[in-house]
């Protein structure tokens, strides 16, 4: 029923455009990013690099995307310029672009292969062209999609885009659609540019059509009242975009002061200068994705700069990280980051970690085309913004990742490198319930690192609501008591153990680890059942937003899927599903080289780190880190050394010529040095 029922397949190279049945794929790949991962895996050898044609780009529609609980989101998935071995990414992306796909007759659009020239991909209901973009070609995000609009006649389409960035293949350029819908981090404007595809415009007008429309609204009608039970407060804005957790302090403080772990600690932020401040100055209201209730993007509009919007990591990424706090150079970062199309969280720890090696020395003005780095320098941070997406002069160096520009620059300058796999870690990984929880999930297990898949139990909450105290009147120690229970009772119902969350054990002293790869695992498997489903993931047990939320999100989504569908679905059906997909996927990124040694985190993880509340002490070992992948392993259903999946899981998923493929590889474990990857990247230049 809420499957369009058609997927589109692009050769660009061949300008062959094909439908096939999304039905072939549903028993085993269930639907969205399952039949994306399923069509990459088979198809794509794994010896090639993120930017040959043979490389597929795919846009993943879930059965619910485009009905009142999915809302309007996919995910775009690829093999990642920017990452080790160039593995598999997913990213969530929304706006209206996800819904109207679904409408025109569409659950996944797959691209492969390289256009001769610029173009864009036309899709209007049944009507699919390959369009001239040589004209669009150098335009920014926000005037390709103008000009598209005007071009087709029609300000209802939707249009996904690329802008210089993704153009010139910069490693973290990312997809951007409508004002703050991207496909962020991984590199998937790199993979866009490299096939000279500027763009894809979607408009349908069939609708779609639910199973059973009266037990689909019953089950709406409680999700909502359990999500919303209290109208939406007058400053929702913050609660949702995490605009105030750039403000805010906490037990570590969540973001760390410009390039340097060592020390956690925000100095006092003059009140003038908190993102709340400037906030309510610009905010012109809310928006979000088709038909979502929570609407978490913050539309600001700082005259002479520009109008947009914010969410998520971007406040905090560029709040904090050039030792300034200057809400006005984070709006122009913002601005400009968006219309050339970079990934900010990228671009800024680069921009960071240069101003932290032209400190130490490392760097001088020479090296960067004249321009100091200095700690807090508009011109610095705004001139290499440009640079790098335009590719010029010193952004030729920064363009393909942190790691391939480390090897450039030379000496030291790898020390100082943050990543994980490959890809720029982001501010708020250092949470303090994150960085053991994130040592499993980004150093560990995930292969798509999104951070909202795996961030663990001690995650936002705690920040929004010391924020914003449920009541009003309650004193801290109230708020840090409802905290404490609701991360307990968000764990428990996660992993079955309610202190899977805490850091500690109860001597305060002692790092906990017990549970935390399965909570972690469970994360993880939410987040790609949303995928699947074609729902926000921040709308699962796992996503910080739509908080109040404590409810069992397999059971909820097994029931809305039956109704949708009208097929029943169980719980142990979508695990079943969840399972197929993330074992294949280990199994085709080992493939492609990934080994257990690149699954870690930067080397200051395991440094003592200055605290606020703690003092100076280390919280995460190499030991500890390795013990819980070790368990991470296991509960996946890995081999326990070296992370392979196991064969004896891989033939019970019908996964046989994967666990055949696997047996051929000779894996040491300790072989593989840490750093080795993005061979294709550093090779540029
Ligand atoms: S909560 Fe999710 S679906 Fe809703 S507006 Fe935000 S990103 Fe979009």
């Amino acid at each position: 029923m809420s499957r369009a029922g058609r997927i589109l397949r692009v050769d660009l190279t061949g300008r062959k455009i094909e439908k096939e049945p999304t039905s072939s794929y549903v028993k085993d790949w269930f639907g969205g990013d399952g039949i994306g991962s399923r069509i990459i895996c088979t198809e794509v050898p794994p010896k090639s690099k993120a930017y040959d044609p043979d490389n597929i780009i795919t846009f993943n529609m879930g059965p619910l995307t485009g009905t009142l609980r999915g809302g309007s989101k996919c995910t775009v998935m690829a093999r990642s310029p920017l990452m080790f071995h160039h593995v598999l990414y997913t990213s969530g992306m929304g706006g209206q672009f996800p819904a109207e796909t679904k409408f025109a007759g569409y659950d996944n659009i797959i691209i492969k292969g390289k256009a001769d020239g610029p173009v864009y991909l036309s899709i209007n209901d049944d009507k699919v062209e390959i369009r001239d973009a040589t004209h669009l070609w150098g335009l920014d995000t926000y005037e390709t999609q103008t000009r598209i609009k005007k071009e087709l006649n029609d300000p209802d389409t939707q249009v996904a885009c690329i802008g210089p960035a993704g153009e010139n293949q910069v490693a973290y350029a990312l997809v951007y659609h409508d004002i703050n819908a991207t496909a962020g981090r991984q590199g998937s404007g790199g993979v866009l540019g490299s096939k000279n595809l500027k763009a894809i415009a979607v408009r349908g007008t069939k609708g779609l059509k639910v199973a059973n429309p009266e037990k689909f609204l019953e089950l709406w009608n409680q999700f909502f009242a359990a999500t919303f039970p209290e109208p939406l407060p007058p400053d929702h804005w913050s609660r949702t975009s995490m605009v105030d957790c750039a403000d805010i302090e906490t037990e570590i403080d969540i973001f760390m002061w410009g390039g340097d772990l060592s020390n956690l600690i925000c100095p006092p932020i003059p009140k003038e200068k908190t993102m709340r401040e400037f906030v309510k100055e610009y905010f012109v209201g809310n928006s979000g994705c088709a038909f979502c209730p929570e609407q978490c993007y913050v539309r600001i509009n700082v005259p002479g700069v520009g109008a947009g919007a914010a969410m998520c990591a971007m406040p905090g990424e560029w709040q904090t990280r050039f030792r300034t706090y200057d809400p006005d150079l984070w709006w122009q970062c913002a601005m400009l980051t968006n219309r050339l199309g970079l990934d900010c969280s990228s671009t800024c720890n680069i921009i960071s970690w240069l101003m932290e090696l032209y400190e130490k020395g490392i760097i001088t003005a020479a090296d960067t085309d004249g321009i100091p780095m200095e700690w807090g320098s508009r011109e610095a941070v705004l001139t290499m913004i440009e640079k790098i997406a335009r590719k010029e002069g010193y952004g030729k160096v920064l363009a393909d990742g942190i790691v391939p520009a480390a090897r450039r620059i030379g000496k030291s300058a790898e020390r100082y490198a943050r990543h994980v796999k490959g890809m720029e870690y982001l501010n708020y990984w250092m949470w303090p319930g994150g960085a053991l929880g994130m040592a499993v999930g980004i150093g560990g297990s995930g292969t798509g690192i999104d951070p909202s898949g795996v961030e663990s139990a001690g995650n936002i909450i705690q920040s929004i609501l010391e924020q914003h105290p449920p009541v009003p009147g309650m004193t801290k120690e109230d708020v840090g008591q409802m905290m404490t229970s609701l991360r307990s009772a968000k764990s428990e119902l996660m992993s079955g153990d309610p202190d899977a969350w805490k850091l500690f054990e109860d001597d305060g002293k002692t790092m906990r680890t017990k549970n935390r790869a399965l909570l972690d695992l469970a994360y993880e498997n939410q987040i790609r059942l949303a995928d699947l489903a074609g729902v926000c993931d921040q709308s699962s047990s796992a996503g910080p937003r739509f908080l109040t939320a404590l409810r069992n999100f397999w059971e909820e989504m097994a029931a809305f899927l039956t109704a949708d569908l009208g097929v029943e679905y169980t719980p142990d059906m979508l695990k079943e599903v969840v399972n197929r997909v993330r074992l294949q996927e280990r199994g085709y990124d080992y493939l492609c080289g990934l080994r257990r040694e690149d699954e870690t985190m930067p080397e200051d993880y395991f440094r003592p780190m200055q605290t606020r509340q703690w003092g100076t002490r280390v919280f995460l070992t190499r030991e500890l880190q390795e013990k819980m992948k070790t368990e991470y392993y296991e509960l996946r259903g890995c081999d326990s050394v070296t992370g392979v999946p196991r064969r004896e899981e891989l033939e019970k998923l019908g996964l046989k010529d994967l666990a055949d493929k696997l047996d051929k590889l000779d894996i040491k474990v300790g072989a593989a040095p840490a750093t080795e990857g993005a061979p294709e990247a550093s090779a540029k230049l």
